[in-house]
């Protein structure tokens, strides 16, 4: 449920509302909007009867909410979300007009090779820095990721690029730490439905890029985001990588019809990873190329200077010459980067 505020509602006619609501017991939840105020109703068990609510002086019209999922929903936030990184002329939005590329290795393995990757990737464009400190592995004999030194590694690539950084928190354990180091928290596609790590992610004060399940329905993967949203945390990207199918042409197939359905439900920012979504270098520029043409607000892209040598993931990693080809492309088809 949804309750719309006349323009001049003053803090009263909000206040009283927000009195109703939790007086049932449920939650208030305010929805800043460009024009309009909206107050969002949580937490009910049941329909509520808007009649409770439109007798209230500066109530302008009360809106039932279909979706299960509330707050990424488009009908409790019309207007796309914009997530800010930094401050000033160094500030990045993710969610406005322009496609945002995140770019390094899946995995964080000495500093020399994180800092070479992120000199490659910031030189052709991009604004934030990708790496896994700790890695979900499907083999436990295979490389776990460096830790909290990866972090560290991490640290000092911000500082000596000025590239922003996005890194996995594995479990709700190590999110403390990620939370610390990173600007971005992602979560994988093996935790989606991890409901103690995205409460704990909802609790975290910087973004997070939620990677659909791999065998997420769309319902599935934005309530997942909703569990992130119902903690408070509001700066939520939603990320497609590509989900199982019988196909063996290429790792996962890269739902590309997930783009217009989460544009039309939700207003959370898209970003897509295609090389998880393809697991081999090919088919990478292909699939961005074809995404950014579709709208994306972000491109999650796997980069390594000796692919063949990589810890993890190297089939699917771009050479450096690559990526700079990936983001020339980008500019001819005239996406503002
Ligand atoms: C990654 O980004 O390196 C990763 C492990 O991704 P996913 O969770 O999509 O497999
Ligand atoms: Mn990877």
């Amino acid at each position: 449920m949804l309750i719309v505020m006349h323009k001049e509602a003053t803090q009263q006619d909000l206040d009283a509302v927000i009195k109703r609501i939790e007086d049932h017991g449920w939650e208030a939840k305010p929805i800043p909007g460009g024009e309009r105020i909206a107050i969002g109703v949580l937490r009910n068990k049941g329909p509520v009867d808007p009649a409770l609510f439109l007798d209230l002086p500066g109530v302008r019209d009360v809106i039932p909410v279909s979706k299960p999922y509330k707050l990424v929903s488009r009908e409790m936030h019309s207007n796309d979300t914009v997530i800010t990184l930094g401050q000033g002329k160094d500030a990045v939005e993710i969610g406005s007009q322009n496609l945002v590329l995140m770019a390094g290795p899946c995995a964080v393995e000495s500093e020399n090779q994180a800092l070479e990757i992120a000199h490659a990737v910031k030189e052709a464009g991009a604004k934030l820095f990708r790496g896994g400190a700790f890695k979900p592995r499907s083999s436990p004999y295979s490389f776990q990721g460096l830790g909290k030194k990866g972090l560290e590694i991490l640290a000092r690539v911000r500082e000596e690029t000025g590239l922003f950084i996005i890194t996995e928190a594995t479990d709700h354990e190590v999110c403390d730490i990620v939370e610390e180091y990173t600007d971005i928290i992602q979560i994988g596609t093996r935790n989606m439905q991890n409901y103690r790590l995205l409460r704990r992610a909802g609790q975290a004060k910087k973004p997070v890029l939620l990677k659909r399940g791999m065998w997420a329905t769309m319902d599935e993967f934005l309530m997942a985001a909703e569990y992130i949203m119902s903690e408070g945390n509001d700066k939520v990207l939603l990320c497609e990588r590509g989900i199982r199918t019988f196909t063996r042409h290429s790792r996962n197939t890269l739902d590309v019809n997930a783009i217009p359905y989460m544009r039309k439900e939700s207003h959370l920012p898209i970003v897509v990873d295609p090389s998880h979504a393809a697991g081999r270098r090919d088919q990478v520029i292909p699939l961005a190329r074809a995404v950014a043409a579709m709208g994306v607000d972000g491109l999650l892209i796997e980069v390594h200077t000796q692919p063949e040598k990589a810890l993890s993931d190297g089939p699917q990693s771009l050479y450096p010459r690559q990526f700079h080809e990936l983001v020339a492309g980008l500019k001819d088809m005239n996406i503002n980067l």
